[in-house]
């Protein structure tokens, strides 16, 4: 059972489209469980009617035609119900029903499963039998099993379906909606360009071509290049090959003849696809047809297609090198942007980016959010190779991209964006103003860095110091670790861009979905595994020249502080002390007059909310890191777009620990900040200065927003929204309590754009 589940769900996976997807399906479980009908009822979103989509063994016209309310016969009871109904005489049943004109009367035994996806009811899967019998147990337990594997794979083909047909051509009149994880905040808008990583069969766009007899000579041309290669590394390996293995170019140069994929490229090019687009689609179906073989050796041949494939695409891309003409408002679309693409993109023109890949770690995002580009990553189900020159809107507030959406939407999003635009000019106003509260009470709003571009940014705002300087970024950025020498000299760089103000260092941070290129880490659970302190203390060779660099660098401005990722328990941080004492004292013998710094531990996980008078009582300070605190108290992966709607870092629960931090760090008299992206939304600032924060660092985009909302509240008024929220219940309540309250002080306008329902798709 275990295989032939496997086996359909990887024929349906491999389908072109939802169409063809739901045949196979039906075709497939129909002849695994020996039944005469199987059906695929879906639910349509505009009339909520479910829709036979699919059919094996009734009339091939009721496909698409026939549909049924949900409540009306047994479909509609599986619908309503959500769950499996399996009846051996189906028409006693009292909402029995059946569709005329095609003998389903014939059919006595009935078995239908509801289609679920993320709680949403995608449809009905329904099996029907003229002998009355009750399916058995395995039966009914394979359609449900088979059923809930299928939900996300049909999810899917709807999603990447939703803007075009069988030929991966745009349909113009269509819009969707895609779902991924927010990387930058911010509203864009613009027209998508595609970047294409070169010789990737599966990033080419597909684009109509105007001089078709001119791409159909160009492609035999490239294909002749290619004939000519592999012709030559065969007579190379001549003397070296056994005549059988030789006997493989021979294969590979069959191939490539005009006749076999050759004609079928032409076919595609006559039809009007440049020669890049209809090679990828022909030789994208070869290699699925190949990769869905049972035979090992067939099975291997979808690695030659590929390769032969991408031979002749890096001949077509050569000569087809263009020019992008960036548009004035860009969406740069690709399936995994890198921080070097975005480079090439003019600043002025580039105005949201949207990756297929990727978390809201990754190279491109911290890039996008350092230069305040409005950013969503891991758009998985993005058709990206069919969204070249489409309207798109980036909220990268929620991760949505909305792809050419309705006039009545995009002007709706538009007048946000002006709005937004608005807002940050009248805000330049505050660069100079203390951050206080109405009666005089300082809060001082530091910033997050990490690359060059942030300093400019965060001075320009007023930052009073930097509360985290993320030092995996220029690890990051290398092909190795870089040297003490090489690390002075950038950490003296950030410490000299602020002196006197106070800089703190965070200790290389990486694990969890930071990994370097050159020191690669992969585990099953990466963010309970090896991260963070863990990774340095485990390599004190890395940890000694890190903290070594620091200290040299400091030495004559006496502005860095030194902070610590991840601690979980009290010897981790006593190891990391010894440590920094010992790179201290040596540097002191070796007449460096380098300062010990005041050290602090960050609060990232919740054994060290339970153990922060321990941890407080050690160093000089706390800081929260919010981001990793949320995802680990709640237990929601802070990448994951499949559960982001449970990541609250206003959760009643991180509300409670946040405060319990505070009360430790005063009951041991030391000063307690906050660096995770909580402390950049105006609404949650004013509760962190109820709790008793002493400094707040952000992103330097929100600290004015921030100082705008300080300004306008009095520490009574924080204390008393404070006590509220702490009452509540839920996150939700506590969004709503304090949204309520910033409209009420005249400060509604500073927080997160309220994209209400009606611009925001429902789960999907
Ligand atoms: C945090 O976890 O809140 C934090 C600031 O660290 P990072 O986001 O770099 O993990
Ligand atoms: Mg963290």
């Amino acid at each position: 059972m275990l295989d032939a589940l496997r086996r359909i769900v990887q024929a349906v996976n491999s389908a072109d489209d939802l169409e063809s997807a739901l045949d196979i399906m039906v075709q497939r479980i129909a002849q695994v469980m020996g039944v005469e009908v199987c059906t695929v009822y879906l639910r349509s979103p505009d009339t909520k009617r479910l829709v036979m989509m699919a059919n094996q063994g009734f009339n091939p016209e009721l496909v698409g035609v026939a549909s049924l309310g949900e409540d009306e016969g047994l479909v509609g009871v599986v619908a309503r119900r959500e769950e499996p109904l399996n009846l051996d005489k189906a028409e006693e049943h009292p909402s029995y029903f059946y569709l005329e004109g095609i003998g389903e009367e014939l059919y006595h035994s009935f078995l239908g499963v509801p289609i679920i996806h993320q709680r949403r009811l995608l449809g009905v899967l329904v099996v029907q039998q003229k002998d009355s019998r009750r399916f058995d147990e395995d039966e009914e337990a394979f359609l449900v099993t088979m059923s809930a594997q299928l939900a996300g794979v049909i999810a899917h083909a709807k999603a990447t379906g939703a803007i075009g047909g069988k030929n991966r051509r745009r349909d113009p009149s269509r819009s969707a909606e895609f779902k991924g994880i927010p990387g930058a905040p911010g509203i864009a808008m613009g027209i998508a360009v595609l970047v294409i990583p070169e010789a990737d069969l599966y990033s080419v766009p597909s684009r109509p071509c105007d001089d078709v007899e001119g791409e159909v000579a160009f492609f035999f041309q490239c294909l002749q290049a290619v004939r000519e290669d592999i012709t030559d590394i065969k007579n190379r390996l001549q003397d070296r090959l056994a005549k059988e293995e030789q006997a493989l170019f021979d294969v590979y140069l069959s191939m490539l003849d005009d006749r076999a994929l050759g004609i079928e490229i032409e076919d595609k090019i006559r039809e009007g696809e440049w020669a890049q687009g209809a090679l990828a689609q022909v030789v994208i179906s070869h290699v699925r047809t190949f990769e869905s073989m049972e035979d090992a050796y067939l099975k291997e041949r979808a690695t030659d297609v590929k390769d032969l494939g991408r031979r002749v695409l890096a001949y077509l891309q050569t000569a087809n090198t263009r020019d992008i003409e960036y548009p004035d408002r860009t969406i740069l679309v690709g399936e995994e942007l890198t921080a070097s693409l975005l480079a090439e993109v003019p600043r002025e023109k580039l105005a949201g980016l949207v990756s297929v890949r990727g978390s809201s770690n990754s190279h491109a995002a911290i890039l996008a959010r350092a230069m305040g580009v409005p950013t969503i990553m891991g758009a998985v189900d993005l058709p990206f190779t069919q969204v070249e020159g489409a309207k798109l809107v980036v909220d990268g507030y929620n991760g949505i991209v909305h792809y050419n959406p309705a006039p009545e939407l995009y002007a709706r999003f538009e007048a946000i964006y002006e709005e937004q635009q608005q807002l940050t000019k009248g805000l330049e106003a505050l660069r100079d103003v203390p951050s206080e509260t109405l009666d005089g009470h300082r809060v001082p709003l530091w910033v997050n860095t990490g690359l060059m571009v942030d300093v400019a940014k965060s001075i320009d705002h007023g930052a009073e110091g930097v509360g985290l300087y993320r030092t995996e970024i220029p690890f990051l950025l290398r092909e190795r670790f870089p040297s003490e020498e090489e690390q002075r000299v950038i950490y003296r760089e950030q410490l000299q861009a602020f002196s006197p103000l106070p800089v703190t260092m965070r200790t290389l941070d990486i694990g969890g979905d930071k990994s370097l290129p050159y020191f690669p880490i992969e585990e099953e659970n990466p963010f309970l595994g090896w991260r963070g302190i863990r990774v340095t203390l485990d390599h004190p060779e890395i940890f000694l020249v890190q903290v070594r660099a620091m200290l040299k660098a400091s030495v004559g401005m006496d502005n860095l502080r030194i902070m610590l990722p991840m601690i979980s328990n009290v010897p981790e941080l006593e190891e990391a002390l010894e440590l920094i004492y010992r790179a201290h004292d040596e540097l002191v013998d070796e007449g460096v007059e380098a300062k010990l710094p005041p050290i602090g531990v960050m609060v990232e996980v919740p054994s060290a909310v339970y153990q922060a008078r321990e941890l407080a009582r050690r160093v000089d300070f706390l800081s929260v890191g919010s981001n990793d605190l949320t995802q680990y108290l709640l237990a929601v992966d802070r990448n994951n777009s499949r559960v982001a709607d449970l990541y609250h870092s206003m959760h009643p629960a991180v509300l409670r620990a946040l405060r319990d931090v505070a009360l430790a760090a005063d009951a041991e008299g030391k000063p307690v900040g906050i660096c995770g992206e909580l402390a950049g939304d105006p609404g949650a600032a004013i509760l962190l200065i109820a709790m008793g924060y002493d400094m707040l660092s952000m992103n330097a985009n929100s600290l004015l927003k921030v100082k705008s909302v300080i300004r306008s509240h009095s520490v009574e008024a924080a204390e008393n929204l404070l006590e509220r929220a702490l009452k509540m219940e839920s996150a939700v309540e506590v969004r709503e309590l304090v949204r309520n309250a910033m409209a009420a002080a005249g400060v509604g306008k500073m927080l997160q754009p309220n994209l209400g329902e009606e611009l925001r798709p429902p789960r999907q």
